[in-house]
């Protein structure tokens, strides 16, 4: 075949001229083009509602981005409808044909990556690079799926015993509920959409009301690239009004979410409950929260351990569940690292993103900034503040950029997930005990160690249990294939993301015997 192997799409290159000029441009693309009113997209149809909600710049919360229209019972029964019919269709769609429309569909991405980076750099405040980074994670999710879905496609022969043939193949299982965050808003919602699309099954797609402009981005995307009319749904809506009936539907098949652990445990609860009229269980991949921690060894290179844990506390503000919260320090070389920590925090520059000279930004939204300001008090109670960079912008979503001290493992700086740029500082007087602090937590998402010891680096690929661990690397940024994604505990159920076991959630196997 035609189709060469998978490969990462490349990441920005700022030594580029063109490349640089592009954000600028691609910002001033889109707030020309601001301001309208975003209508909802069911079976192939725009549909525009009486009940609409603003989205805004959290840098400047008077821009106003967009009036999206929300969703509510008798929308999601319409889209509900279409996807069943839709699904008649596209669940006998052959594998090579499905596979095509995610190529499109991420050729289409690749076309307006930077018209897509300058939705989040406005909608969510993420920093130009991230922001284009995340767009290339979408087109990874696409491109690799399609390749998933060739590989698994394929019937397979089971056993050879003579004058029998034995064959197993995957189908659809039905409607799926993808509800997606608003913190990687293009990257994970494409990244569910697109694997649920592939193996057959029709979306109702319910993203973030934070990012539901950059939600919209799927529906241009894949109305680009042709989808058959009701495969893809765009519904952005209320979660208090249709939140709870998009789960319990009886039609719904699966739910994919990633979001907060409270909220992943509350789907699974509502999913598990089989409805009248529903004929089949309903399964839940939910990708949750972290509480990830980084240790640094009495031998680190600190050159790179203070540069990666600032990166993975304080990247895209620490909103993202693979998020450093925690480092875990060993005695021995705890005041030095401590003070080049403290150091580096200080010089950051903290704004807008979309000025690039700004490492930091505002948080998402009014409400995420008061819930991580809330915990900045409660980081003054627990512990010993030793960076409280309040030196940010009076307007818009900041909270200061907060490095704390003196924490016990047990206390809710230390077990909570703060979705913010809050980092505790712990000491360890052992390695072991190091990892005993970090695997203490009822997470087990992501991780890292500073170390050269072979030994140390041997015990914590064997003994820090989480889902993705990185050996003298920073905790965030996971790539599709390479890293593919995910963890357990109260991280989440389901496989990997980016991962080769990720699709085989989106469909039932099915054998068929035949005696020749
Ligand atoms: N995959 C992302 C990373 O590795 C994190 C995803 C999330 O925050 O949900 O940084």
């Amino acid at each position: 075949g035609g189709i060469p192997p998978f490969r990462n799409d490349p990441m920005i290159d700022f030594t580029i001229p063109e490349q640089r000029a592009a954000f600028p441009r691609a910002i001033a693309e889109v707030r020309a083009a601001a301001g309208g009113t975003v209508p909802l997209f069911i079976g192939g149809k725009e549909v525009f509602t009486q009940d609409t909600m603003p989205t805004t710049n959290p840098a400047d919360p008077d821009e106003k981005l967009a009036d999206v229209c929300q969703a509510g019972i008798a929308e999601i029964d319409a889209a509900i409808e279409a996807a069943g019919r839709a699904f008649l269709i596209w669940r006998d769609v052959s594998p090579e044909d499905r596979a095509n429309y995610l190529f499109k569909a991420a050729d289409a991405a690749r076309r307006s990556a930077y018209r897509l980076s300058a939705w989040q750099i406005l909608e969510v405040g993420k920093q130009w690079d991230q922001a284009y980074h995340d767009v290339g994670e979408g087109i990874d999710f696409m491109e690799y799926y399609a390749r998933e879905m060739l590989r698994l496609g394929r019937p397979r022969r089971m056993g050879r015993a003579p004058g029998e043939h034995n064959h197993l193949f995957y189908q659809p299982k039905g409607i799926a509920a993808v509800i997606s965050p608003w913190n990687f808003p293009f990257a994970i919602s494409i990244g569910m959409a697109s694997a649920a699309i592939v193996t057959g099954n029709p979306v109702i797609y319910k993203p973030s009301g934070i990012a539901a402009r950059i939600g919209y981005n799927l529906t241009e995307v894949f109305r680009e690239a042709g989808l058959p009319d009701g495969v893809f749904n765009y519904c952005p809506g209320r979660s208090s009004v249709m939140g709870d009936y998009l789960v319990e539907h009886p039609a719904i098949n699966m739910i994919c979410f990633t979001g907060s652990m409270e909220v992943g445990l509350r789907i699974q609860e509502k999913a598990a409950v089989v409805q009248p009229g529903q004929h089949h269980c309903k399964r839940v991949i939910a990708e949750m929260g972290g509480k990830n921690a980084i240790i640094i060894d009495d031998d680190a290179d600190l050159d790179e351990a203070v540069l990666q844990v600032i990166y993975s506390a304080f990247g895209f503000q620490g909103q993202k569940c693979s998020a450093c919260s925690r480092v875990i320090v060993l005695d021995p070389i705890y005041d030095r690292f401590v003070k080049r920590l403290v150091e580096a925090c200080n010089d950051l520059k903290i704004g807008p993103a979309e000025d690039p000279a700004n490492y930091m930004g505002p948080l998402a939204d009014a409400s995420l900034q008061k819930n991580v300001g809330r915990y900045i008090e409660i980081a003054r109670e627990e512990g010993t503040i030793l960076v409280s960079r309040d030196d940010i912008p009076a307007r818009g979503c900041y909270v200061p950029l907060t490095v704390v001290a003196d924490i016990t493992p047990d206390s809710r700086i230390a077990q909570e997930e703060i979705f913010g740029p809050v980092l505790g500082v712990m000491r360890a007087s052992t390695f072991e005990e190091a990892l005993e602090i970090a695997n203490g937590t009822r997470f087990a998402l992501t991780g890292g160690v500073f170390s050269r010891s072979p030994e140390h680096l041997e015990k914590a690929r064997k003994e820090f249990r989480v889902g993705n661990l990185y050996l003298n690397k920073g905790s965030t940024g996971a790539l599709v294939e390479r890293q593919a994604f995910g963890g357990f505990k109260l991280s989440g159920v389901g496989s990997k993301t980016g991962g080769p076991d990720y699709l085989l959630q989106f469909m039932d196997p099915r054998v068929v015997t035949e005696n020749t």
